[in-house]
């Protein structure tokens, strides 16, 4: 089935409305009074759903945008889909994509690992295969890579704007993209034409000069930046890359660049537009975007004096390679100065497994140049001393290399090719080479190291580093080794130095697509007459059910269910690890709600008191209680209440188990926003001290403000940010006190909780 050719590309819907998005900038910078622009600020707002109407400011306005793409991986898919059909629209509203990627197990090779892995998945990917080909949303199967590779190869663009229910999403800043990874509800937001709200960003610009040289190469740039911003560097910023050192990159290579900003908490990264750009499109079969992007150049860089709130320069002339880690990316280390941190540190002097590919590193250009190495030790009759992995990002790139010879010779040296997936990356690797809990080093090309992450075993150290880097060391096996200075051995015992890599950036014959099943026509139509079929008796996946409307008038009988003190994250009010499996069955995940929440009034961790019945039990199992006896429950929670990801079953669940109403000292901003979009009213104490007089088993007898905020009157003491809630408490013993409670909710937001949710207020 592999191909040489592939159909000529529809590019209509993949090339960005360059005109319009000119247009809506125009009507901004008037506002902003013409002051020159960085690249971030123009794609996004030109991007603005009301761009007359705002002034924006970095780090303060909360911008409304209607993103141009969005594209899933199989594991947050399923949740964003089931959403998305309580919306009930016959389709998208902007073209999105599917990607099987993450559920699927490295382990014996490619052919093997696949079969088992659609067997173990094969109801999910049934699922989301359903709700692409009913919804017109584009479906690559299981073994067609991993979502950024294909992304890359098929929809991004410069100056496109783009939501994807992933964190390296961002990788597509290497065509001068604006990608951002989120939550599922976020992209469902843009599937269903709602506006997606981003609190306007700061920009980060790195200056780049000079030209990688000899054994650096672009993943060194971003391990680099990572040791200097560390992992925290980059939170509500885009950075933004500029300055001659760009025109001497590859646009797979600032993919890899883009990809890892991730690691430093950026929003996203992004390279404005350079002929590297336009080689990679027209070599991806998108000579039409190219030329359009080329014909709205000047909108696709960054204004003359543009503003950045803090400039890095790097000169690429003195860049070393780098290598990160164990367990955390900003760990960054010079390789001159790795074998002295080994040694200083007791680690083995042996690398177990390398391992290359990933959405982070398996470019063209990236394949050849570690064959260049492989071709080396093959002449020299050696083979790699560590295990070694090879994971292509895409069956493009798989059949390419294999066509192009580069397979051959990394299977000479003793290479396994994985599937076109995540596989080791997310933890998605059967090992055989460990005995248990070994402390063990490991050699990588990707782009995250916690703990655990690629083998569940806390005792593998993951170091990141470039491809090449992987390669040179897993040939000698050795963590210390140094290939700018150590030999290596041939198979005679006599000592050869390996020379530097050197490779293609893009394939001379082109591209093939390989196997064309794994390939989804360009432009995917709906089809309303799929039916998507879910078990009912499944434990996976699980229809959802619209929440039914909010309050006509006030709350009244909310019983405070639990107090929560200390930090309460997405992590702690809905965990991932084996809660994974379920993202797809609300009711069986809300088993883990707020499983890691302290309970104030006994200082234990999810036990709390079902007041009725005087019986303890899980969070979970009284809120179902109080649900079932048809008694609203809240909780009352400390500060920053939500903190940590955009995770939208830490709101869904919430709401799903009867809870209408949050108080709290302070929210983590999108998790307030994700209460709002699934009916919850969040609100604050306006005297934060007021939390010590709360507890649980108290009662809010009624509210006063709720029914003049749902009917859209004017409240008593409304701000710009919102308006005053009083509550009318009761406490077991009879006693009562009023506690004054803010609420910061828009006009659309309160339709969404007059509704029930914002779906809801979508359906009309
Ligand atoms: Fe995420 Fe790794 Fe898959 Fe990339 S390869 S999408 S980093 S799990």
């Amino acid at each position: 089935e592999a191909s040489t050719t592939r159909p000529a590309r529809d590019c209509t819907r993949i090339t960005p409305p360059y005109a319009k998005l000119v247009s809506n900038l125009e009507k901004v910078k008037r506002v902003l009074d013409n002051r020159p622009l960085t690249l971030s600020e123009k794609i996004l707002y030109s991007h603005l759903t009301n761009p007359e109407e705002v002034k924006p400011v970095r780090g303060q306005t909360y911008l409304k945008l209607s993103p141009d793409r969005v594209a899933m991986q199989d594991a947050s898919a399923q949740m964003a889909i089931l959403q998305f059909m309580l919306a009930g629209m016959p389709t998208t509203a902007v073209p999105s994509s599917i990607h099987c990627d993450h559920l699927i197990v490295g382990h014996k090779g490619a052919e093997q690992d696949l079969v088992n892995s659609i067997e173990n998945n094969k109801e999910i990917f049934n699922f989301l295969q359903s709700a692409a080909e009913k919804y017109g949303m584009s479906f690559w199967k299981p073994g067609s890579g991993i979502i950024h590779q294909i992304v890359l190869e098929n929809y991004a663009a410069p100056g496109l704007l783009m939501l994807g229910t992933d964190s390296h999403t961002p990788n597509a800043g290497g065509l001068g993209a604006i990608a951002i990874g989120v939550g599922g509800a976020d992209a469902v937001d843009a599937m269903a034409n709602i506006p997606w709200e981003l609190k306007a960003p700061e920009v980060i610009g790195i200056k780049l000069t000079g030209k990688l040289n000899g054994w650096t190469s672009p993943k060194d740039v971003i391990l680099h930046l990572a040791g200097k911003l560390t992992v925290r560097g980059g939170t509500g910023h885009i950075i933004e890359y500029f300055g001659p050192g760009i025109d001497t990159l590859s646009c797979s290579g600032m993919g890899t660049i883009c990809n890892m900003g991730a690691e430093v908490g950026a929003t996203t990264s992004l390279f404005p537009f350079v002929n590297s750009m336009s080689s990679y499109l027209h070599a991806t079969g998108r000579g039409p975007v190219a030329e359009a992007a080329r014909q709205h150049a000047n909108f696709l860089r960054a204004d003359e004096g543009a503003h950045y709130d803090k400039v890095i320069e790097v000169n690429l002339s003195d860049l070393e390679p780098h290598i990160n880690g164990p367990f955390t990316p900003d760990l960054a280390t010079p390789l001159s100065k790795f074998a002295e941190v080994v040694k200083k540190n007791g680690w083995k002097d042996e690398v177990k497994v390398g391992l290359i590919g990933s959405c982070t590193n398996s470019s063209y250009e990236d394949m050849d140049r570690v064959t260049s190495l492989a071709k080396q030790a093959v002449e020299k009759g050696i083979k790699s001393k560590a295990g070694f992995f090879i994971t292509p990002g895409s069956e493009q790139i798989r059949a390419t290399i294999e066509r192009d010879g580069q397979t051959g010779v990394l299977e000479q040296v003793g290479g396994v090719v994985l599937a076109n997936a995540c596989g080791p990356c997310i933890g998605q690797w059967t090992r055989d080479d460990l005995n248990d809990k070994e402390e063990n080093a490991i050699l990588t090309s990707f782009n995250r190291n916690f703990k655990n992450r690629n083998d569940g075993n806390a005792t593998t150290m993951n170091f990141l580093t470039s491809p090449e880097l992987v390669t040179a060391m897993s040939l000698s096996g050795k963590l210390t080794f140094n290939p700018l200075t150590d030999p290596l051995i041939d198979a005679s015992g006599n000592e050869f130095m390996l020379q530097p890599p050197y490779g293609d950036n893009l394939p001379q014959n082109g591209f093939i697509p390989g196997n064309l099943s794994y390939t989804p026509p360009d432009i995917s139509q709906p089809n309303p007459a799929i039916q998507i079929n879910v078990d009912p008796k499944s434990t996976r996946l699980q229809v959802l059910e619209p929440f039914g409307p909010g309050p006509v008038g006030e709350f009244e009988n909310l019983q405070v269910m639990l107090k929560v003190k200390g930090k309460c994250t997405t992590d702690h009010i809905s965990a991932a690890g084996p809660w994974l499996k379920y993202k797809g069955h609300l009711e069986n995940i809300a088993h883990n709600t707020l499983n890691g929440a302290l309970n104030a009034d006994n200082e234990q961790v999810n036990v709390v008191k079902n007041v009725f019945t005087g019986k303890e039990g899980a969070i979970h199992e009284v809120g179902r209680e109080y649900q079932a006896l048809g008694k609203p429950w809240i909780v009352v929670t400390d500060h920053n209440y939500g903190e940590g990801s955009a995770r939208e079953h830490a709101a869904l669940q919430m709401r799903y188990l009867g809870c209408p109403l949050i108080l709290a000292r302070s929210f983590a901003r999108i998790h307030q926003t994700n209460l709002k979009k699934q009916g919850v009213l969040p609100l604050t104490f306006a005297d934060p001290a007021d939390w010590e007089k709360m507890h649980g088993g108290d009662v809010i007898e009624s509210t006063e403000g709720v029914a003049d905020l749902v009917a859209g009157r004017p409240g008593k003491n409304d701000t710009p940010e919102g308006g005053e809630i009083l509550l009318n408490v009761r406490r077991p013993d009879g006693e009562k006190y009023v506690i004054k409670a803010l609420h910061t909710m828009s006009k659309d937001q309160v339709e969404w909780f007059r509704k029930g949710s914002a779906l809801n207020a979508a359906r009309g």
